[in-house]
């Protein structure tokens, strides 16, 4: 944590900076604005702008301060495109946003919250890339609230047309690796000569005004706003909000803009055949006079949800008179736009993910904690073109346990968790999301000497579905092996959603010694809201797994333990 931070409407003693790193290792940024007990919301930004449009002082009430006042925990990402970070400067692709990016901010804010789930407020290409992510298998969110565009995406003639031009990728031809909307040196040759090009770029006429900035961001994305929503201070501050975005970013929306809806970065279906992870309460909210993605775009989404999830769990509300970022940093917003968001907020505070129906409310005490064990896994055979080479490599999976009630995992006689993260192998190219994961932790087996560890989860990679199902045997032969039984992961890959599949390969993947060290610091007690719960909670689960060691490895010492933890 660093430290306090100046908002308008917010106090200072309220914020803090948390630095975070994502697992492709890129640096992100959390500020917290924390007004109230009524639960972590964390805010995301889109493309070539950063949090600072939840922020800026330059209107009257900002959506953080907003939010802070109405008694919420604010928690603003600054997600790898975000200006404010270097990362924005570098090559990405809403993938990597989606799968490093939510994945790593949200377990974050559950960590430093203990807060089981949260809430999300995402905008345009952060909503985008949030939809992506939950498609792709990410957890921990209860319900959202999105803004201008989601998983489909109906654009002006002028935006396809530039995308079926293959702008983006003619600018890279040309040496062209980002779009700013606020160079740095506007005085430059280029700079100036790009600004009186884009005087004959077409505006419709009532927004036509002196700022080079909204002629440049009309050129990049679209026209953002209606003029007469701005305050003439933001206007005047333009080039402070938004600045550089990358090619590969723009190539990708590209993709998708041409295909209609999410898609993954070679254009590949990989999201939407899993609209079912949808089913959280979500408020959509568009600008009638979006002419960047119509709004047509969200009423696509929300009745396609409705379709598959449910139609209670979706709303959608139209804002008359704005455009699409306005709808954000409006002067007015606080008036016309920010309490649909509080109100679907406070409507879904306590509603939990519904997969098995029923909202529910968890307060039990839990514990998290990560795991990496790695190790050589062939495949026999994988889907379709994949090469021999890719075929053989490590297997890396670097998974998060959540145990959400410790005293009902205590009590199931098979002990069972959830698990997330992601799975790593040549064969599958970049790291995959794992999904509906179980983990079974002394589950019982015929043999009532032997006991196993269970690390079962599904995932999609390029539209194939996989089945990874993985077993420690802990059993104690002749000689004490307790080591090698803890951390060496039995590991069988399936093609299709379960083990009824064909076989793709086998093989074994290990925690090392440092990986175990390293669990051990990532130990987190969930939902005890003091440090003696946490201690607790934390020693609960100790005891438990300490008595079941000694059940298995050490049999002559079992009277004195009754093998299922107290
Ligand atoms: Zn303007």
């Amino acid at each position: 944590m660093t430290g306090h931070v100046h908002f308008k409407g917010i106090e200072e003693k309220d914020t803090a900076r948390y630095p975070l790193t994502t697992d492709d290792n890129v640096q992100l940024l959390l500020t917290r604005c924390r007004g109230g007990d009524r639960g972590p919301v964390l805010l995301s930004h889109g493309l070539g702008v950063s949090s600072e449009i939840f922020t800026t002082g330059t209107i009257e009430t900002s959506l953080a301060a907003f939010l802070y006042q109405a008694g919420y925990d604010v928690w603003l990402l600054d997600f790898r495109a975000s200006i404010l970070l270097p990362a924005c400067r570098t090559q990405f692709t809403g993938d990597d946003v989606a799968f490093h990016d939510y994945p790593a901010a949200v377990a974050e804010v559950r960590r430093l919250t203990g807060a089981a789930d949260i809430q999300v407020v995402v905008h345009c290409f952060g909503a985008t890339t949030f939809f992506m992510s939950m498609l792709a298998g990410l957890q921990g969110v209860r319900s959202a609230v999105c803004s201008q565009v989601a998983t489909h995406m109906v654009t002006s003639r002028l935006t396809r047309m530039k995308a079926a031009l293959r702008l983006a990728r003619l600018s890279r031809l040309v040496g062209i690796d980002a779009f700013d909307a606020s160079p740095p040196r506007p005085e430059r040759f280029r700079d100036r000569l790009l600004d009186l090009l884009l005087y004959l770029y077409p505006i419709r006429r009532k927004e036509r005004c002196s700022n080079p900035v909204c002629r440049r961001i009309a050129f990049m994305y679209a026209e953002l706003y209606n003029h007469a929503n701005l305050s003439g201070e933001l206007h005047a501050h333009l080039d402070d909000l938004f600045g550089v975005a990358n090619i590969s970013a723009f190539m990708h929306l590209a993709t998708m803009v041409r295909t209609g809806f999410v898609v993954n970065r070679k254009g590949s279906d990989i999201y939407l055949p899993q609209l079912r992870r949808l089913n959280i309460p979500i408020t959509f909210i568009h600008g009638s006079d979006n002419i960047c993605f119509y709004p047509e775009s969200t009423e696509i989404s929300c009745n396609l949800l409705g379709k598959y999830n449910g139609r209670d769990l979706y709303n959608r509300v139209v804002v008359p008179g704005y455009g699409h970022i306005d709808c954000i940093f409006g002067k007015n917003a606080h008036r016309d736009v920010f309490p649909a968001i509080v109100a679907h907020l406070d409507e879904t505070r306590a509603v939990r993910p519904g997969r098995a129906g029923a909202p529910e409310v968890s307060v039990a005490a839990g514990i998290t904690f990560r795991e990496r064990m790695s190790g050589r896994f062939a495949a026999s055979r994988g889907g379709g073109t994949t090469s021999a080479e890719a075929l053989r490599g490590r297997l890396t999976l670097s998974l998060a346990i959540t145990l959400a009630d410790l005293a009902g995992f205590i009590r199931d006689p098979e002990h069972r968790g959830v698990l997330s993260g992601t799975v790593s192998h040549p064969m599958f190219g970049a790291p995959v999301l794992v999904d509906h994961g179980v983990f079974k932790l002394f589950a019982p087996t015929e043999d009532p000497a032997t006991r196993l560890m269970v690390y079962e989860f599904g995932f999609t990679c390029d539209g194939v579905s996989y089945f990874l199902a993985g077993r420690k045997w802990l059993r104690n032969d002749w000689y004490l092996d307790l080591w090698p039984d803890t951390t060496t992961l039995f590991v069988t890959l399936y093609e299709g959603e379960d083990a009824g599949g064909r076989v793709l390969g086998k093989g074994k993947v290990r925690l090392s010694l440092f990986g175990l060290f390293r669990l051990v610091t990532t130990f987190t007690a969930l939902n005890s809201a003091t440090a003696s719960g946490r201690r607790r909670t934390l020693c609960r689960f100790l005891g438990f797994f300490a008595a079941n060691i000694v059940a298995i490895y050490l049999p002559f010492l079992r009277r004195k333990t009754n093998g299922q933890g107290s």
